[in-house]
């Protein structure tokens, strides 16, 4: 079976005292145990290692970046590298988010240039896609994220192909209450492997993991990873409440 993966974006919330309680609140229950699953916090930089600390022991619980440079290194004020990430030991790492997207003008060639550093770490990158509304309105939703991946992924080898997470946000369904059907999520997650088949195979498309994104919530997430081609959630909003993000471990396949 495909991993099945509950991903948190914490995003710009919280201060490190208020992480450090979530996780401990939500590790204490130990949910992570079936071996295909895994359950991946993407906390903010400053907290990478005191969560790192908190989950070395447990089995299929990571620890993610929410972004890093396209640069390997020098004079980029601000930035965080992926060497950096690699030297304390952070093995998953979210590229194009949405947010990052649009505040941050970030391409998709330039999340070309994040996956291959990051690929070449052996950092597993969490590449987020999906459309905005004009274009789910328009219905041409299914050639954007074509492009998306197409601009970003695929000069990768299939091997490393396998290496990637996706994860299909709307974005007209991050943060605002509404989310996809199970029929739309399922529809444009049966195309993103579809697209992924054309290119590499079925074989490679269907190793890997597709994440939904947008609205998941304790009281809809078993509906949502139900889907055949949708292989558990990034969360946003949920993921901030122990016991809302419990749930949506717990309703992964
Ligand atoms: C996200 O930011 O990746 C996200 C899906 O947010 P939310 O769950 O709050 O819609």
């Amino acid at each position: 079976m495909r991993k099945q993966i509950a991903a948190a974006n914490w995003k710009m919330n919280l201060t490190y005292l208020e992480g450090q309680q979530l996780l401990g609140d939500i590790l204490e229950n130990d949910l992570g145990s079936k071996d295909h699953h895994e359950v991946i916090f993407a906390v903010p930089f400053p907290y990478l290692i005191m969560a790192k600390e908190k989950t070395t022991s447990l089995k299929n619980y990571f620890i993610a970046a929410q972004n890093c440079s396209n640069k390997k290194s020098g004079a980029y004020t601000g930035e965080v590298s992926v060497d950096m990430l690699d030297s304390i030991n952070i093995k998953h790492c979210i590229i194009g988010h949405s947010e990052r997207r649009e505040y941050f003008n970030e391409s998709n060639q330039m999340l070309a240039e994040k996956l291959n550093l990051l690929l070449e770490k052996d950092i597993t990158p969490i590449f987020c896609c999906g459309e905005p509304l004009d274009i789910r309105e328009a219905n041409t939703q299914n050639d954007f994220v074509e492009t998306q991946l197409k601009e970003s992924l695929f000069h990768l080898s299939a091997d490393d192909l396998k290496k990637v997470v996706i994860a299909y946000e709307p974005i007209w369904a991050i943060g605002t209450g509404k989310t996809a059907s199970t029929e739309q999520a399922q529809e444009m997650h049966a195309h993103i492997r579809s697209v992924l088949a054309n290119q590499y195979g079925a074989d490679v498309a269907n190793e890997i993991s597709i994440l939904y994104g947008g609205s998941v919530k304790a009281n809809n997430a078993n509906e949502i990873f139900a889907s055949p081609d949708v292989d558990g959630g990034l969360v946003g909003g949920a993921s901030l409440v122990a016991l809302d993000f419990i749930e949506i471990i717990k309703a992964l396949k």
